[in-house]
């Protein structure tokens, strides 16, 4: 672990004892800060760059913020001088499993059949902490991959403030098409399942019920996976499955997010009325279009393909890029010149929490996008597609979910790597 990781941790274990201790603190201890003045070189609010801005924060939420001369400390407030940094809102990973490590350090099949679920959340503990570390205070997480429902617990553990991590919107056992996903060993009948199985109407209705009484926030679906033999990508449940999923979801107000990588699976989500496609690879102009007209967004997970393409053999830099690679330039080309709003996710998991700013960096390094327009689209943008009106911008009333990083992310985005705040919910879990 490098130094500054390893200070970073402790930092946040200081910052959960404060918080733990504080009811016990002698009657005689100074009233601590009612208020703190954030004072950065930069403000990024979520749309835009305003140099010279301070944010005022209090119980949690952000009370202003605009040019600092205007934005007097109140009494016993505590300021924070940043000088060189730029202050943003926390940013929001829209696609994460903090059940999941690397697959290179061990295949997903051997995480599903041998890992120990104790194992697995004692890992996701440490990826809690990591992600928001690395500045995401919120993170969407689409799927315990076989460990039951490990993050509605987990989800309780941070919002209880016994261990670190983002606030999380958690699609707990995500939903497949009987037979179509894995693991998959040759003649084994009734091997757990990385996901539940459910098909038909009454199946259908059942499982989707179960997740949400179970604590899903969203309903994950594989509309499409490389199933049957050869492992081809085809699509999975039928349009009337995929619609009646949204439906049953929808009547308790919560969206339904899809895994669709064929240009059908795509067609038969967005028509059933889902909110995000992941992945998206082999999207094709019309699927684009059909998602521009119903306000589809998709999470394209570029850096989940560059990472398993290098666990396979490629070099980056080295060699012509292997075709998932090239179809994921062309579908992320396809989706912005239809005009398709992206929600900015890795597909974390795959590659190390911790490591989410690796998407960003991608998108802008190899995929052409502006800084400005990733950082936006990772902020304000995540938050509406997401649905989360307390957050992704940086303006009074909204939650207190602040990060500092060193220098400019509006013009380089390497500057996310820079990370010397974060502040969830008024509480600093690292600071200069
Ligand atoms: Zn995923």
């Amino acid at each position: 672990m490098k130094l500054a990781k390893l200070l970073g941790c402790l930092l946040a274990l200081g910052a959960l004892t404060a918080r733990a201790q504080s009811p016990v603190a002698a009657p005689a201890a100074p009233p601590a800060p009612t208020a703190t003045l954030l004072r950065p070189a930069a403000v990024f609010d979520g749309q835009d760059l305003h140099p010279g801005w301070a944010v005022l924060v209090a119980d949690g939420k952000i009370v202003a913020a605009g040019p600092a001369a205007q934005l007097g400390a109140p009494a016993r407030a505590r300021v924070l001088e940043l000088p060189g940094l730029t202050l943003l809102p926390g940013l929001i990973e829209g696609h994460s499993h903090l059940l999941l490590h690397p697959y290179n350090e061990t295949p997903w099949d051997d995480q599903v059949l041998k890992e120990p679920l104790a194992l697995r959340v004692a890992r996701a503990t440490v990826h809690a902490q990591r992600t928001l570390l690395a500045g995401f205070t919120t993170a969407r997480d689409l799927g315990t991959e076989g460990a039951g429902y490990a993050d509605v617990g987990l989800k309780r553990a941070i919002d209880e403030g016994i261990i670190p991590g983002p606030r999380l919107l958690v699609a707990t056992r995500a939903l497949v098409a009987t037979g179509s996903y894995g693991p998959r060993l040759a003649a084994v009948d009734d091997l757990p399942q990385g996901a539940q199985e459910a098909d038909g109407v009454d199946g259908i209705i059942k499982a989707v019920r179960e997740q949400i009484g179970g604590g899903a926030d969203v309903v994950k679906v594989y509309a499409d996976y490389r199933w049957g033999p050869g492992g081809t990508a085809a699509p999975t449940f039928s349009q009337e499955e995929l619609t009646l999923i949204v439906q049953t979801a929808r009547s308790t107000g919560r969206g339904v997010v899809a895994h669709a990588s064929t240009a059908e699976g795509m067609r038969r989500a967005v028509l059933a009325g889902v909110e995000t496609i992941e992945h998206g690879d082999a999207g094709t102009p019309e699927v684009f279009r059909l998602m521009k007209q119903r306000g589809v967004a998709l999470c394209p997970t570029v850096a989940a393909t560059d990472a398993i393409s290098q666990y396979r053999g490629w070099k980056r830099g080295q060699g012509p890029a292997p075709e998932r690679v090239l179809a994921k330039h062309r579908a992320v080309a396809a989706a912005v010149q239809a005009g398709v709003a992206l929600a900015i996710g890795g597909d974390v998991g795959v590659f190390p929490h911790g490591d989410n700013a690796r998407e960003l960096e991608l998108l802008v390094n190899d995929y052409g996008l502006a800084p400005q327009q990733v950082l936006r689209a990772a902020t304000a943008g995540n938050a509406q597609i997401f649905h989360l009106a307390d957050r992704g911008r940086i303006a009074p009333g909204l939650l207190a979910d602040l990060v500092a990083v060193a220098g400019d992310p509006t013009r380089q985005v390497e500057a996310l790597r820079q990370v010397r705040l974060v502040m969830k919910g008024g509480v600093l879990y690292q600071q200069p």
